[in-house]
């Protein structure tokens, strides 16, 4: 595969990538987990039940399978969609006809704490049927006032990482988070709200039917593939969420604090638009 020098430029990859070490060939299929979609909702702390055991720590905390986002300064907690919630005492709905209706649900929901400080709730943004989906972890400060995700630094670097391959915000490109609402000075979701919104976060899949999932970073990647190894392990590889191919890469923020790193950044685009090059290329099953 040919890559320019615009596209490396745009990456700020030219100084230290020679095209000729972009790898991204080895593809393995994981092993979907299955997403519970009841959840906990959110009570004052006097009628709150024991909180879920937490998952062990992430081997990477902190290092570079860490979703920490520079720009926003969250702390890093890792995050795992636990795998045997609370019995749950309320239901979220998210049965939304379309985006548009899941927007305003997501608007008033108060199924986890993150509602009490949130401005507005940010679904995602661009194309309804986009083929490609980016998924981050949560809205920040910016995303938070302007109701759009990525729209920060990182939202800047994911939109130079998407003019890299050729795709642009909105079109054919759609963007969302694991949790809709910020979470307090910007800090990692906990595994509970991760797991509160994630029947927003997987009907608005359903909806929009992706060819392609791009998860940035460990909170997106564990959320949507229920694994819980170092981004290391993670990326390379194609993952699959309900049978979508998912390919894992670092949160931009991770990028922007390690500028080398960019290049892991670069090779994981380089198997996403392989894996997407082979999906719309592959002869349909039943012709
Ligand atoms: N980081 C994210 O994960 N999501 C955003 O919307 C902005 C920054
Ligand atoms: Fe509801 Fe999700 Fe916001 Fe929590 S983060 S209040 S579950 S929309």
């Amino acid at each position: 595969m040919n890559y320019s020098e615009d596209q490396l430029r745009e990456l700020e990859l030219l100084a230290y990538v020679p095209p000729s070490s972009v790898r991204g060939d080895a593809v393995s299929v994981a092993t979907p987990v299955p997403v519970p979609v009841r959840v906990e909702p959110h009570v004052e702390s006097a009628e709150r039940s024991p909180p879920p055991t937490r998952p062990p720590p992430a081997r990477d905390v902190g290092g570079a399978g860490s979703s920490k986002r520079a720009d926003l300064g969250r702390t890093t907690v890792p995050v795992q969609t636990p795998q045997t919630p609370q019995a749950p005492r309320i239901v979220v709905d998210a049965s939304a006809s379309d985006l548009q209706s899941l927007g305003r649900t997501v608007a008033n929901c108060s199924a986890c704490g993150l509602c009490k400080q949130r401005k507005q709730a940010v679904l995602g943004v661009g194309a309804p049927k986009a083929r490609w989906l980016f998924v981050g972890e949560a809205p920040g400060a910016e995303e938070d006032e302007q109701g759009e995700p990525f729209v920060g630094q990182s939202g800047r670097l994911l939109d130079a990482m998407l003019r890299a391959i050729g795709l642009a915000r909105g079109d054919d490109v759609y963007i969302a988070n694991v949790v809709k609402c910020r979470p307090p000075g910007n800090r990692t979701p906990t595994p509970e709200e991760a797991l509160a919104c994630a029947p927003y976060l997987d009907r608005q899949i359903e909806l929009i039917a992706p060819s392609l999932i791009v998860a940035l970073g460990k909170t997106a990647v564990s959320r949507l593939t229920g694994e819980d190894g170092t981004m290391a392990s993670l990326r390379g590889q194609v993952h699959r969420y309900k049978g979508i191919p998912l390919i894992a890469t670092y949160h931009p923020s991770y990028f922007l604090r390690t500028l080398p790193e960019k290049v892991k950044g670069w090779e994981d685009l380089m198997l996403a638009k392989k894996t997407f090059a082979g999906l719309v290329s592959a002869p349909k099953a039943d012709s």
